[in-house]
């Protein structure tokens, strides 16, 4: 018998017969708590009394026409876990049930369920075509297509259509002469693929956008359409819901290790990937420990995704499990400010060659704007509070350059994310893990997650279910590279 085939009692004998192997990356703590968690399941199970009881119950509940348990508040079995209940796991468990819903059970654990700490929910939601590598400007292209269709994609029955307050304004690239020759191939690498974007000489960028100092630019790269932002706050409530009405299941707890055994001993036809891992432990609000088993985890926690990496060993051990997983928090500050006579619906999001970036928040004169700071400048993420300092001296001298009428604008409030930041190449890291053939990465997204996310989902649901990708080829963007030494540099990193 498969172990995926067995019903809840099989299921629960099989993995309380199981001998465990180690757990890695655990505090000496939830330590002792696994191994209480386990002796007391080795008592249960070893009492007689409790299997015939366990029994009795499934057979009363089957003489009244419910054979089935209900469901666990933290499941014994999923077929597809995610860890990471952000908008890249909220998708990728919107597309796998979408797809499925009856099939599989797919269970998403988050240890953070008012988001107070995910990137998701503090970002400021722009979505651009205008990238330099093919994948990414057609995961943008996909998912701008998608929020423009979001009502008839996560409506659910019986609530209010999802309101994501798409404003399809543009972007505004800038670029000075040096800029000039990539700002070239990137337009014409977008217009191939079929983004609306155009390139724009200083007397142009003065005519469309009077409000605009054109001092120093050399041109502009406007995309006026599908380009703008959007509230993600809206688009990660609708997808979480839409994926719990088609049946996803969401823990509020925090992964906190792993079992996993070690095959790469074993040769011959029938020797096993070199690792093996389909139990992880999960510790619920209270403290309590649960243990799940999966057929299929992935790994979408954003910024934390390297702590998760390394309970499975990722980047601790030997030959594949010696490459730790390139990705760590950067801390990025947003700043809010009101302006009654800045510029008003025509402006787009604007990307000054400094990188400092400004756009609307409504049409009541309020702005938001923000700059990622140079790698000297880069500030401490242990916390989340914002540096004012950083805004008088790196982000509001460019900007009242650039924007005259912002000479003399205050900051009213400001808040501070991070960016799920990839060291290695600012890419998203994707797909199956070399080391741990059920196991997938979503993460790395280096500050352009949040309007990939659609067409992410859709990916992973593809690589898992049809074991192959059927609308955009994502293999450039598997891990593989980083073991390969292969960096694929996206040259417009906000
Ligand atoms: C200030 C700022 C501005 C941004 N602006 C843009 C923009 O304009 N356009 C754009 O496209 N992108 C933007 N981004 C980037 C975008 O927001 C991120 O790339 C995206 O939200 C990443 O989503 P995620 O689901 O991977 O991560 P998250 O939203 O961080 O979700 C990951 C979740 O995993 C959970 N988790 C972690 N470890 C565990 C564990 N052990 N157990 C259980 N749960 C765990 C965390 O609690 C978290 O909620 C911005 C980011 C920031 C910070």
């Amino acid at each position: 018998m498969n172990k995926f085939s067995m019903n809840f009692l099989q299921r629960t004998r099989y993995f309380n017969n199981r001998f465990f192997f180690r757990t890695y990356g655990v505090s000496s703590e939830d330590l002792e708590k696994i191994k209480k968690f386990k002796e007391e399941q080795a008592k249960i199970m070893g009492s007689n009394k409790r299997t015939i009881n366990l029994l009795k119950d499934e057979f009363s509940r089957y003489k009244k026409g419910k054979f089935y348990p209900p469901e666990p508040k933290v499941p014994k079995y999923s077929e597809y876990v995610i860890i990471g209940g952000g908008i890249m796991g909220s998708s990728i468990a919107y597309a796998l049930k979408n797809r499925a819903p009856d099939s599989f059970e797919v269970t998403v654990i988050e240890r953070d369920p008012k988001y107070t700490r995910s990137s998701s929910a503090l970002s400021v939601g722009g979505i651009r075509q205008q990238f330099s590598l093919e994948e990414n400007i057609k995961l943008s292209l996909y998912s701008a297509e998608f929020l423009r269709n979001v009502k008839q994609h996560l409506s659910v029955l019986d609530d209010d259509p999802p309101d994501i307050q798409f404003q399809p304004q543009g972007y505004l690239f800038l670029a000075t002469e040096d800029g000039v020759e990539q700002m070239l191939q990137n337009h014409k690498l977008q217009r191939e693929i079929g983004a609306k974007v155009e390139l724009l000489k200083p007397n142009h960028l003065k005519q469309k956008f009077p409000w605009l100092n054109v001092e120093g630019i050399a041109m502009g790269s406007y995309g006026f359409e599908n380009e703008g932002w959007f509230d993600p706050w809206g688009l990660l409530s609708a997808f979480k819901k839409k994926a719990c009405s088609l049946g996803a299941q969401y823990v509020n707890g925090e992964v906190i290790g792993f079992e996993f055994e070690n095959h790469s001993l074993e040769r011959g036809e029938d020797a096993k990937p070199s690792y093996q891992a389909n139990y992880l432990y999960v510790k619920d609000e209270v403290g309590e420990i649960h243990c799940v088993e999966f057929g299929f985890l992935v790994i979408a926690a954003g910024a934390y995704s390297a702590d998760v990496a390394k309970l499975l060993n990722i980047g601790q051990g030997d030959g594949l499990l010696s490459v730790p997983l390139p990705v760590e928090p950067r801390k990025r500050y947003v700043y809010v400010f009101n302006c009654d006579s800045g510029p008003g619906i025509n402006m787009p999001l604007l990307i000054d060659p400094t990188g400092t970036y400004v756009r609307r928040e409504g049409l009541g004169g309020k702005y938001i704007c923000g700059r990622s700071p140079a790698p000297n400048e880069e500030p401490d993420v242990s916390n989340l509070e914002v540096d004012y300092n950083f805004f008088e001296s790196s982000v509001w001298p460019h900007l009242s350059k650039r924007i005259p009428i912002f000479d003399c604008i205050k900051v009213s409030s400001a808040w501070a994310g991070y960016y799920d930041y990839n060291t290695f190449d600012q890419n998203v890291l994707f797909g199956p893990h070399p080391a741990y053939p059920n196991i997938f990465f979503a993460t790395g997204f280096s500050g352009h997650g949040i309007q990939m996310a659609p067409a992410i989902g859709r990916a992973m649901m593809e690589l898992l279910i049809d074991k192959t990708y059927v609308t955009i080829d994502l293999q450039r963007f598997h891990l593989n590279r980083v073991f390969h030494n292969a960096p694929l540099y996206e040259q417009h990193i906000v």
